[in-house]
């Protein structure tokens, strides 16, 4: 409705007063809209973090369904992409989920959450003009005073100010009974023209929750392991200590290949640390055993020599032999010549050796936890025995 508009409706007998009444609910509607998909953005961020197991837990078991869909999907660009660009797939990977979630339960779900906002700004909005009338009758105040009172009462819950309303004219503005009126008979209607327009299960992407669970999942350490390109898994970023991840990947996914020839590496970094072998960094050979004095990037990495080499990336050199020789223009042979028995692997095989694993490592980890803690506590106490 335009101002030219409601001028017309209240032309005979018109009164400042409903004109501006009418603006008001007016200029609610878009600050209503936003406010209430934001709030709906910030509900389903918290359902989402719940109820979807790949964003459930922290980033290293959404990377773990990440390699589980790619390897459900078998599509190699996905995979490079995966590799090369890990946190931009992720970003994708995780508006992907956001996508689904919404189609899947935006009727049964979001559309009612958005009713239910809309419904409590309008009681929330109907009763702050309601309490401001009594603030202006108290200290005997004018419209001025009125809007200050609105708007004071709406900034937690609305971006609205006074300056929204700055140009209408209220000086005439005194009929506050009036004012009410207006706006509890026009809130409805504004009301209802936002629920009408909800019915695309299109969100803006402003008021999705792409942003806040991105945020949440990719404000963490990137930093790619420089043999297989593993992801160091630290959920800090620029984080003190040294990089490092449960799981390595074979060199030979990062393109690593023999030296004068055009051979894949196929060695884990977990188990290629301890073996007699070297690597070159810028023109210099070093022993992997002493890969840190390569320094730079190599310096900050702590590579645990581990049995960890999993089946999953096996699996996956196999399926994708022929792409990964074309895209990094080298073979699987001589010393890069993958093993007969690994073929024998399954992607279900490899999913499910990756979570047993996982869960392995975390035993342990908790264990050698607990000997350090025992360490720790017989050693404060024999120093404590041997004080005089
Ligand atoms: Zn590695
Ligand atoms: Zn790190």
């Amino acid at each position: 409705m335009s101002t030219d508009h409601i001028f017309q409706k209240y032309c005979r007998g018109a009164t400042s007063t409903a004109i501006f009444g009418e603006i008001i609910c007016q200029k609610l509607k878009e600050a209503v809209e936003q406010s209430v998909y934001k709030k709906t953005a910030r509900d389903l961020t918290d359902e989402m973090r719940s109820n979807c197991e790949s964003l459930n837990g922290n980033r290293s078991n959404l990377e773990k369904h990440i390699l589980k869909f790619l390897a459900e999907n078998e599509n190699f660009s996905a995979y490079m992409d995966y590799i090369n660009y890990p946190r931009d797939h992720v970003k994708d990977f995780i508006s992907d989920e956001v996508s689904r979630y919404i189609t899947d339960t935006f009727s049964h779900n979001i559309l009612p959450k958005l009713k239910e906002n809309i419904e409590l700004l309008h009681q929330t909005i109907a009763k702050a003009a309601h309490e401001s009338i009594e603030h202006v009758q108290v200290n005997s105040g004018d419209a001025g005073l009125w809007l200050k009172s609105f708007t004071q009462q709406l900034s937690d819950e609305l971006i609205f100010s006074e300056k929204d309303l700055s140009g209408v004219k209220h000086d005439d503005v005194d009929d506050f009974k009036l004012l009410e009126d207006v706006i509890r008979k026009e809130l409805p209607d504004i009301m209802s023209d936002i629920s009408s327009e909800l019915k695309t299960e299109k969100l803006d992407p402003k008021f999705r929750p792409d942003e806040l669970l991105i945020d949440h999942f990719c404000q963490c350490c990137w930093v790619q392991c420089p043999f297989c390109g593993a992801i160091c898994t630290n959920t800090i970023e620029n984080h003190d200590g040294d990089h490092s991840v449960p799981f390595h990947r074979l060199d030979g996914v990062n393109g690593y290949y023999y030296d004068d020839t055009k051979h894949f590496g196929i060695d884990f970094c977990s188990s290629v640390v301890v073996s007699k072998k070297s690597f070159k960094s810028s023109g210099q050979w070093f022993p992997y055993t002493e890969y840190r004095r390569a320094g730079g990037v190599y310096a900050k990495w702590s590579i645990t020599p581990d049995l960890s080499d999993l089946p999953y990336w096996k699996w996956f050199v196999c399926r994708f032999q022929r792409d990964l020789e074309k895209y990094y223009g080298k073979s699987f042979q001589g010393k890069g010549e993958i093993p007969e028995y690994w073929t024998k692997y399954t992607k279900e095989h490899g999913i499910k050796k990756r979570e047993t694993m996982k869960k392995i490592l975390k035993q342990q980890n908790l264990k050698q936890q607990r000997l350090r803690e025992q360490i720790m506590k017989t050693l404060s106490m024999k120093r404590a025995n041997s004080l005089p």
